[in-house]
């Protein structure tokens, strides 16, 4: 197994109770070669509540600051003694658009490897995790994620898109919704991504579903490919050690069958090719 490079620990408040060392383990025993640890760090609520006159609540947790630097001192300080796996210090971003030049600090950190952009939640809305579908008008929904995705991907401070359609995650019947009309967004992303040298991830943490998946789907990865995409990485997003290696390799085969002959980690931002 290559990698995994989006994975979460007991510094994500929805990750397992685990340290970095127990995960590091735990990787070795599968026998990956590389993973990243991710944990959340939601750049709109980066302070604590009293920062934004905000009370917290389960929907609206705060200081993520704190994640942030709890998981980076402690994967780094990891990181200098780990041997026999190439283990990555990083952060997944969330709304980054709220606050460019904090992520922008957060990525220039002299320790941080790689950084995941994601688009967890629209403006003024808890994360998607949180919506009922049936109270909501899912093609506005649906077409503000993609402007917003696209907004995040034209910026600078990250390197690995991740689980781009994570506006479709929770929802029933995902299966079934018709992404045509979302096409030419989708494809302005992809070119986005690729044209700036930024890698998408294949995420293949919807594959533990009754209907399972990948976000994105795999048209969308032979898309990016078609468009110009160079960097392509794969994960779990797994917030177990259970997911550590979930399917790795029906992902690898699926990068492989969308033209990828290899797939992309990260050094201090650098990309580095691990073919398949
Ligand atoms: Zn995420
Ligand atoms: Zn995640």
């Amino acid at each position: 197994m290559l990698m995994n490079l989006h994975t979460h620990t007991r510094h994500s408040y929805d990750g397992e109770n685990v340290s970095v060392a127990d995960r590091v383990r735990a990787a070795k025993l599968l026998g990956l070669r590389v993973m990243a640890v991710t944990d959340h760090v939601e750049v709109n609520r980066f302070y604590a509540a009293d920062h934004y006159n905000a009370v917290e609540s389960e929907q609206f947790l705060y200081h993520f600051g704190k994640t942030f630097a709890d998981s980076v001192d402690e994967t780094s300080r990891e990181q200098a003694q780990c041997e026999g796996l190439i283990l990555l210090t990083g952060a997944e971003l969330g709304q980054i658009t709220s606050d460019v030049p904090l992520a922008r600090q957060l990525y220039d950190d002299p320790r941080v490897d790689i950084i995941l952009a994601s688009v967890h939640e629209m403006h003024d809305m808890p994360d998607f995790y949180f919506l009922d579908y049936s109270r909501i008008d899912i093609a506005k929904l649906i077409r503000d994620y993609f402007e917003e995705a696209l907004r995040t991907a034209a910026l600078d401070c990250f390197d690995v898109f991740a689980h781009l359609t994570y506006g479709l995650r929770y929802m029933p019947g995902r299966e079934q919704f018709d992404l045509s009309p979302y096409e030419p967004l989708i494809d302005d992303i992809l070119r986005t991504l690729a044209i700036n040298g930024k890698a998408l991830e294949l995420n293949g943490s919807g594959l533990r579903k009754k209907h399972p998946y990948t976000d994105p789907d795999f048209r969308f990865i032979r898309r990016f490919r078609e468009l110009g995409g160079k960097y392509l990485t794969i994960s779990t997003d797994a917030h177990e050690s259970a997911f550590l290696g979930y399917r790795l390799d029906d992902l690898e085969d699926m990068a492989r069958a969308a033209g990828f002959d290899a797939l992309t980690y990260y050094r201090r931002h650098e990309p580095v090719m691990m073919p398949l």
